[in-house]
């Protein structure tokens, strides 16, 4: 599970973060939702940017459910 003590910096303030712990860099959330995710050179994912609609939010819950290891949290801020 994604802990925010682990939130990786590259991520943007928000609802959405990667846990630079926990991801194993598999590039799944990206799959689903590339427009919100991108992977660092440091061999984690981050959110490069936080959804604004419901659309948008969806991939990002997607994006949670694909994810082997739950490294992505939505209990950012
Ligand atoms: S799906 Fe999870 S483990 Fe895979 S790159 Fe994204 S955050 Fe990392």
């Amino acid at each position: 599970m994604a802990d925010l003590e682990n939130k990786a910096t590259e991520n943007v303030a928000g609802k959405f973060y990667v846990d630079m712990e926990e991801c194993i860099a598999c590039d799944a959330c990206i799959a689903e939702a590339e427009d919100y995710f991108v992977m660092s050179d440091e061999g984690y994912a981050y959110v490069k940017i936080q959804p604004t609609d419901d659309e948008g939010v969806e991939l990002c819950e997607s994006a949670m459910d694909a994810c082997p290891v739950d490294a992505i949290g939505d209990d950012g801020e």
